[in-house]
C-alpha cells in the first residue's frame, strides 16, 4: 500500500524528522490562502501535485511560488492537467490534491547544484537484510545516477535485530559530506526513518531529496530537511496499523484489483491480452511461464485461492471479461481445496450474466474434475467460444491460437 506526500510527510515529522509545514487544498480558489499560510504572506512556498507517482518535478508538477498569484496559476495547471511521467501510465494520472507547503531555501553545493540527498530503507533480497541506501546525488536525477554510477550510492545492511547501529548512521552522514551540526541532525534523521520502517511494517521508506537549508547568522551550519518523502507498506501487516488504513486512498488504485479485493480474490493487472484465471500464487506464476513460452502474453492474472466462494468466482469471471484488452481466457485451476464444479458454476453464472465474447479456453483438474467437466458439457450452448484443454500445455496452445 502507498500513500501520498502529504501523509507521509505527517509520518515522517510523528517520528521527529523535519519537514516543512504545509496545508491540503482540493481547489484553485484556496490556493491564494494555502500560499499566505504556509509563508506568512511573502515568501517562498512550493505547490506539489499530490498522486501515488513520482517524477513530479520534472513533469511540471512540483513548483515554487513566490506570490499568491503565482500559487493560484500552478495551482490551476495542476487541477486541470493530467500528470505524465515515466512512472505514471502513459495516458497519465489525474491530480485531485495539491500540497501548499512553505518552500525551504536549499543550500548551493560548493562545485555546483544545490546540497540535496537520497535517502532509504527497503529490503535487500540479496543480503537477506532491511538496508540503508544513501546518495550524496540526490533529487530528480536519482534513477540514473543509481544506473550509470552506482559507487555514487551507498549500501549498509541493517543488523536483523538491532537495526541501525548509531555508529552507523554517523558513517553514512560522514560518507554524504554533512558537516558541523548536520552531522548528528542527518544521522537522526536516519535513526528515525529506520525506525519508522520497522514500526510501521514497510516495504521502502524513502526521503528523496534530503536538503540542507542556506545558512543564516542563527545557523550557519544550514538546518537539514525531508522535502519530499515516498512510504510503500507491507499489505499483509496493514491490519495492525489502523492509522496507516486511515491513509488508504482507494482513488489511487486500479479498479479491478479493488474490485478483487473485495472478493478476497487477487488481481494482477498486466500487460498482454490473455486473461488467466488460476489458484494459487505458484500455479499463476507457471500459467504466465507457459503462456509466454508458447507465444502469447498474459493481460493478468487473477488468483482465486482456495476457499473462494462460487459467488466470489463469477466476480472472477466477470472482473476479467470487463478488461477490454482482453482477447482470450485461460482458466487453469488444479482443484485441491478449490473445487473444479465451483470453478464450472462461476463460468456458467458469468456465461450468463456477461456473457464470453472472446475465447475461453479451460483446464480443470483435480478435486471435483468430474462434476466440472459435466456441468460445462451441459452449459456448452451458453458459452460458444469454450473450448476443454487436456493439460497445461495443451490449454496454453489454444489460447494462443485463438488470440492469434
Ligand atoms: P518529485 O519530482 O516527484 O520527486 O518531487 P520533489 O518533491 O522531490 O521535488 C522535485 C525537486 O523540486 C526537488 O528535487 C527540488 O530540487 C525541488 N524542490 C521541491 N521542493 C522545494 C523547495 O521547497 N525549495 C526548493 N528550492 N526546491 C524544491
Ligand atoms: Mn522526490
Amino acid at each position: 500500500m502507498k500513500i501520498h506526500e502529504y501523509q507521509a510527510r505527517q509520518l515522517l515529522a510523528s517520528s521527529g524528522i523535519p519537514v516543512p509545514s504545509g496545508q491540503i487544498i482540493e481547489s484553485v480558489d484556496q490556493a491564494q490562502a494555502a500560499y499566505k499560510a504556509a509563508t506568512g504572506g511573502t515568501g517562498l512556498a512550493v505547490i506539489k501535485a499530490q498522486v501515488h507517482a513520482g517524477g513530479r518535478g520534472k513533469a511540471g508538477f512540483v513548483r515554487l511560488v513566490s506570490t499568491p498569484l503565482e500559487a493560484e496559476t500552478a495551482a490551476r495547471f495542476m487541477l486541470s492537467n493530467r500528470m505524465i511521467s515515466p512512472q505514471t501510465p502513459p495516458e497519465g494520472l489525474e491530480v485531485k490534491k495539491l500540497l501548499v507547503a512553505s518552500g525551504v531555501d536549499i543550500a548551493d553545493r560548493a562545485g555546483g547544484g544545490k546540497e540535496e540527498f537520497y535517502l532509504a530503507i527497503t529490503t535487500d533480497r540479496s543480503s537477506r537484510r532491511n538496508i540503508l541506501i544513501a546518495s550524496r546525488e540526490g533529487g530528480v536525477e536519482i534513477e540514473q545516477i543509481a544506473h550509470e554510477r552506482p559507487d555514487a550510492i551507498i549500501k549498509v545492511p541493517l543488523h536483523p535485530l538491532m537495526g541501525l547501529q548509531p555508529y552507523q548512521a554517523r558513517d553514512v552522514a560522514f560518507a554524504l559530506g554533512f558537516k558541523g551540526k548536520q552531522v548528528g541532525q542527518a544521522a537522526g534523521i536516519m535513526t528515525n526513518l529506520a525506525k519508522l520502517f520497522i514500526d510501521k511494517d514497510c516495504s521502502l521508506a524513502e526521503i528523496n531529496p534530503l536538503v540542507i537549508t542556506a545558512p543564516t547568522k542563527a545557523q550557519p551550519d544550514g538546518q537539514v530537511f525531508a522535502i519530499d518523502a515516498k512510504f510503500d507498506f507491507d499489505d499483509n501487516a496493514t491490519f495492525r496499523h489502523k492509522d496507516l488504513e486511515a491513509m488508504f486512498d482507494p482513488s489511487e488504485e486500479n479498479p479491478a484489483e479493488m474490485r478483487a479485493k473485495r472478493f478476497g480474490l487477487s488481481y494482477i493487472a498486466l500487460d498482454g491480452n490473455i486473461g488467466c484465471l488460476v489458484n494459487g500464487a505458484g500455479l499463476a506464476m507457471s500459467t504466465m511461464d507457459i503462456v509466454k513460452l508458447h507465444g502469447g502474453t498474459p493481460a493478468n492474472f487473477l488468483d482465486v485461492g482456495g476457499s473462494a466462494t462460487e459467488e466470489a468466482v463469477t466476480e472472477a469471471f466477470k472482473i476479467i471479461v470487463a478488461d477490454p484488452t482482453v482477447k482470450g481466457v485461460l482458466v487453469n485451476i488444479f482443484g485441491g481445496i478449490m473445487k473444479c464444479d465451483i470453478i464450472a458454476q462461476g463460468i456458467i453464472n458469468a456465461a450468463k450474466s456477461v456473457g464470453f465474447k472472446v475465447p475461453l479456453v479451460v483446464r480443470l483438474e483435480g478435486t471435483n474434475v468430474e462434476a466440472g467437466r459435466k456441468l460445462l458439457e451441459n452449459a456448452r450452448a451458453e458459452i460458444p467460444t469454450m473450448q476443454a484443454a487436456t493439460d497445461l500445455t495443451d490449454a496454453a496452445q489454444k489460447v494462443c491460437a485463438a488470440v492469434g
